[in-house]
């Protein structure tokens, strides 16, 4: 008999990927997550400053698409060229990809799981407000369910978390996972900084930059610059404060400009703790049936949004089976 209640951790790629497989067969899906907005990586910061308003892609930079499944889901988000053909954007955001894919889905939004209780057919979550400075985990704790299976598909060492006590043998596979950290700064100057629209240097500490307001669909007037830091300036650097990372990359910006920066009009530092994964599981995704538990990521096959569709759908498949 098709699974009728299920609930899916995280609203990224593969949680919306998993969902939309899983409504497909007339599964009853709930999908919870601790951001503001669906996406995860696939993100977008706006910000509001001195009366100007700013957006940065601070996650994904573009999309490509090897297989006819992420072709279909950028096309059907009318995602666009850039920096060139065969590298794809979300307009007038990336982030604008997920919301396309989220729309129609039951979904509770900044609630953060922390323990997965009950067990096999009758799954609860525990949950709470998602964590912003001064709160503490117990804020406003809920419980949802029960649900026949849960879908974890967030970052492999939080599912781990998750599957320690109800599963702790899925819990050490995803141990072996590994992820490198990203370090990325969102800067918005008043005049054109003296560089291409995309830089990937070979050394220092910046691996990515690029003028995002050159992608389509944004506002080309304002000169807005996401830069992201290579894996091992990142994870050398992981516990600086976010105004240190900023000042760092910064000044390594105003080294490949080779001139000194104008003050920014805006500057933030971001750091992805789980950015791209450097060791993945090498399965599609982990799905136990006679538990009813499984889980999806980019992390099951490689550090591309387009693997966390394909895991996310993958699961869904199996789960709806
Ligand atoms: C800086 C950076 C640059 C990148 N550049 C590219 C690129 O150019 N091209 C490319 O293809 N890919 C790129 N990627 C990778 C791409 O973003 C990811 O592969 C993809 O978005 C992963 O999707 P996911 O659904 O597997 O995970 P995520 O996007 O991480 O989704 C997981 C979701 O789970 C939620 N969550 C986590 N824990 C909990 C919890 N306990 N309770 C509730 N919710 C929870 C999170 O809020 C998040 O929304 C980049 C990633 C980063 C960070």
């Amino acid at each position: 008999m098709p699974l009728q209640r299920v609930a899916i951790v995280g609203a990224g790629l593969a949680g919306l990927a998993c969902a939309r497989t899983l409504a497909a067969h007339g599964t009853e899906v709930s999908l919870l997550d601790k951001g503001r907005s669906p996406g995860g990586r696939l993100a977008t910061r706006r910000v509001e400053q001195d009366g100007r308003a700013f957006s940065f892609d601070h996650g994904a930079q573009y999309l490509t698409a090897r297989g006819p499944l992420f072709a279909a889901t950028l096309d059907a988000a009318g995602a666009r060229a850039w920096p060139e053909q065969g590298k794809r954007v979300g307009v007038p955001r990336m982030s604008a990809i997920a919301r396309g894919l989220a729309e129609g889905l039951d979904m509770a939004l900044g609630r953060e799981v922390v323990a997965l209780t009950g067990g096999p057919g009758a799954w609860m979550l525990r949950h709470v407000a998602a964590r912003r400075p001064g709160s503490t985990a117990e804020d406003d704790a809920q419980e949802s369910g029960p649900f026949q299976a849960v879908a974890l598909a967030i970052p492999a060492a939080q599912a781990a978390a998750l599957l320690a006590r109800p599963a702790p043998h899925l819990g050490r596979v995803l141990e072996m996972v590994r992820f490198a950290p990203c370090w990325t700064l969102m800067a918005a100057f008043p005049d054109r900084l003296p560089l291409p629209d995309t830089l990937r240097p070979e050394d220092g500490p910046v691996g990515w930059a690029a003028r995002d307001s050159s992608k389509p669909g944004r506002d080309h007037a304002t000169e807005c610059w996401v830069v992201q830091a290579g894996p091992a300036w990142s994870r050398e650097n992981l516990e600086l404060r976010p105004e240190q990372a900023q000042a760092a990359l910064l000044d390594a910006l105003g080294a490949l400009a080779g001139a000194p920066l104008t003050a920014p009009l805006y500057a933030a530092a971001h750091r992805w703790r789980y950015a791209l994964v450097e060791t993945p599981l090498g399965a599609p995704c982990l799905w136990e049936p006679t538990r009813g538990l499984g889980a999806a990521g980019d992390w099951c096959i490689a550090a591309r949004a387009e693997a966390a569709v394909q895991s996310g759908a993958a699961l869904g498949a199996v789960m709806a089976r």
